[in-house]
C-alpha cells in the first residue's frame, strides 16, 4: 500500500519556522561513547505534543511528558545512524551539552502536507516521541527535512526537567500477550501487535490474527533468518463496536484507535489520526515498533516510517502480503517500488534530491546503498528481459519506482515493496543492517 500519493504535483516551498524562528543546519553529533547506565534510568520517557501547519508552513505545541515502562531498545545503539525519515529528533544533556540518544522518523502529518487539504487550510496532528529516561535535565529538539534541499533543520526545542512534578506516570491497564519470544528485550527487536474493532468477546479473534501477522512476517527472508532476535507480543484493549470506519460510505465506528479506511480521500488508505492513543495502548508491553490489526475483511493498509503499521486483520486475499509490505515502511522506511503509470512529478521525491529510501535512488546520492552490489559491465538502467525469471536477473538499477515510471531507480525487477513478492536482494540487505543495529 502505498504511504500517500493522492497528489503528487504540488511543489512544495521551502518550510518556514514554527516556534524555531532561526532554523540552522545541524549539527554533527561527536562521537563519544555513551554509557547507557550511567545516563539513563531504564525506563521510558515519551513526549508528546501537537504538529500544525500546511503545505508550506509547521509549528510545533507541546502537550505532556509521561514516565512510561521499561526501555525496550537497545542500550548500545542510542544514536540512529541512519539517514531515514523526514523527521529526527534529539536528546541533548544540558549539563554536557552531548547528545545521548537520535532516532528519525516520519509522520502522518509529514504526508498530509502533500495532500490538495493542506494548500488551503491549516491541521493539527497528535504525535508523540519515545526516548529511555535521562537521569538528568535534558533538552528534546526535533528537525525536519527542508522540503527543497531535503537538508535537515532544527524546528522546536524544549527543556524538560527531570524532577518536574507534572511528569505524569503511565499507565498499562490492559494485558499483554506473548505471541513469538527469540530473544531479551534489550538484545531484540520488539514490536507490539494492537487490535482496534475488535469488541470484549473477540480476544481469541484478535490473537488469531497476531499468530497469523507473526507466521506472515516470518514466512519472508530475512526475517525467517532472524527469529531468534524479534520478539512479537500482543495487547488486548477491545473496542466498544466492531470494525473500522468507512468515511466514504458514511459508516463511522466506535473503535478504540480510532482507525479508518479513506484517510486523505484514498479509500484502501487505513491510518489514525489519533496516535497519542495508540502509544497508550502500546505502552503495555515494552516495544520499539507498533503493528495495528484492525477487524474487518476489507483490503487496505499503511505503514509509516518509525510511526506504526496497519493492516486489516480480516482475510483479504493479500492479508500477510500487506503486513509484511506495510512492516517493511513502519519498521525502517523501505520505499514503495511501484510505478503508477503516466506519473512524471512527484512533491515526495523531487527531481535532483536522492530519496533517503535505501531502497531507491536517483543516482544523486548513491553512496552507501547498493552501489557495490552492481557488477562491472552492468547496462544502467538495467532491464529485465521478458520470459526472465529470478535466476536470470542480477542487481542493478531498475527504472521506476516510487510511484514514478522515469528517473528514479530500484535494485531488482520484483520485490514485496513492489508487487507483494519476496523481499528482493536489496531490501533484503537494508533489512538486515537495520537489525543489527537495533539488536545490538
Ligand atoms: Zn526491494
Amino acid at each position: 500500500m502505498k504511504k500517500v500519493y493522492i497528489l503528487t504535483a504540488i511543489m512544495a516551498t521551502l518550510f518556514s519556522c514554527g516556534t524555531q524562528k532561526n532554523a540552522s543546519t545541524v549539527a554533527p553529533i561527536a562521537g563519544k561513547k555513551i554509557v547507557y547506565n550511567d545516563l539513563f534510568t531504564g525506563k521510558t520517557m515519551r513526549f508528546d505534543f501537537h504538529h500544525a501547519g500546511n503545505s508550506t508552513t509547521e509549528q510545533y505545541f507541546f502537550d505532556r511528558v509521561i514516565r512510561e515502562g521499561m526501555w525496550a531498545g537497545s542500550e548500545v545503539s542510542l544514536i540512529n545512524p541512519f539517514d531515514y525519515g523526514e523527521q529526527h529528533f534529539r536528546i541533548v544533556d544540558v549539563a554536557t551539552g552531548e547528545v545521548i540518544y537520535k532516532n528519525n522518523y516520519c509522520t502522518l502529518f509529514n504526508e498530509w502536507q502533500t495532500t490538495p487539504e493542506a494548500t488551503t487550510s491549516e491541521r493539527s496532528f497528535p504525535e508523540s516521541v519515545i526516548f529511555p529516561e535521562p537521569k538528568s535535565n535534558y533538552t528534546i529538539e526535533f528537525y525536519a527535512r527542508n522540503k527543497v534541499t531535503k537538508e535537515w533543520e532544527k524546528r522546536y526545542s524544549q527543556t524538560v526537567n527531570v524532577a518536574d512534578y507534572n511528569i505524569v506516570p503511565g499507565k498499562t491497564p490492559y494485558e499483554s500477550v506473548d505471541i513469538h519470544i527469540g530473544g531479551n528485550i534489550a538484545n531484540s527487536l520488539d514490536i507490539v501487535l494492537l487490535p482496534d474493532g475488535f469488541t470484549a468477546d473477540e480476544k481469541y479473534k484478535f490473537l488469531a490474527s497476531c499468530h497469523m501477522w507473526s507466521d506472515a512476517l516470518f514466512k519472508y527472508a530475512p526475517f525467517t533468518q532472524n527469529k531468534h532476535r524479534i520478539n512479537i507480543r500482543a495487547v488486548w484493549a477491545p473496542s466498544n463496536e466492531k470494525g473500522i470506519s468507512k468515511p466514504g460510505t458514511g459508516k463511522w465506528v466506535d473503535n478504540l484507535l480510532g482507525t479508518r479506511f479513506f484517510t486523505f480521500n484514498s479509500e484502501r488508505y487505513q491510518m489514525t489520526e489519533e496516535f497519542q492513543k495508540v502509544r497508550d495502548v502500546a505502552a503495555c508491553a515494552p516495544y520499539e515498533s507498533i503493528f495495528i490489526l484492525t477487524n474487518t475483511n476489507k483490503y487496505g493498509g499503511g505503514g509509516i516510517y518509525n510511526f506504526y503499521g496497519l493492516g486489516s486483520a480480516g482475510e483479504t486475499g493479500k492479508t500477510g502480503e500487506v503486513y509484511v509490505h506495510e512492516f517493511g515502511h513502519s519498521l525502517m522506511g523501505l520505499g514503495d517500488e511501484y510505478i503508477e503509470k503516466g506519473n512524471t512529478v512527484s512533491a515526495l521525491y523531487p527531481e535532483g534530491k536522492e530519496p533517503w529510501e535505501a531502497n531507491l535512488t536517483r543516482f544523486v546520492d548513491f553512496n552507501g546503498k547498493w552501489e557495490k552490489k552492481i557488477e562491472e559491465g552492468t547496462p544502467i538502467p538495467t532491464v529485465a528481459e521478458k520470459g526472465t525469471t529470478e535466476k536470470d536477473w542480477k542487481i542493478g538499477a531498475y527504472e521506476g519506482g516510487a510511484y514514478l515510471e522515469k528517473g528514479i531507480y530500484r535494485g531488482w525487477p520484483e520485490c514485496m515493496m513492489k508487487a507483494l513478492t519476496e523481499f528482493c536482494p536489496v531490501c533484503q540487505e537494508a533489512i538486515i543492517k537495520y537489525l543489527d543495529y537495533i539488536c545490538k
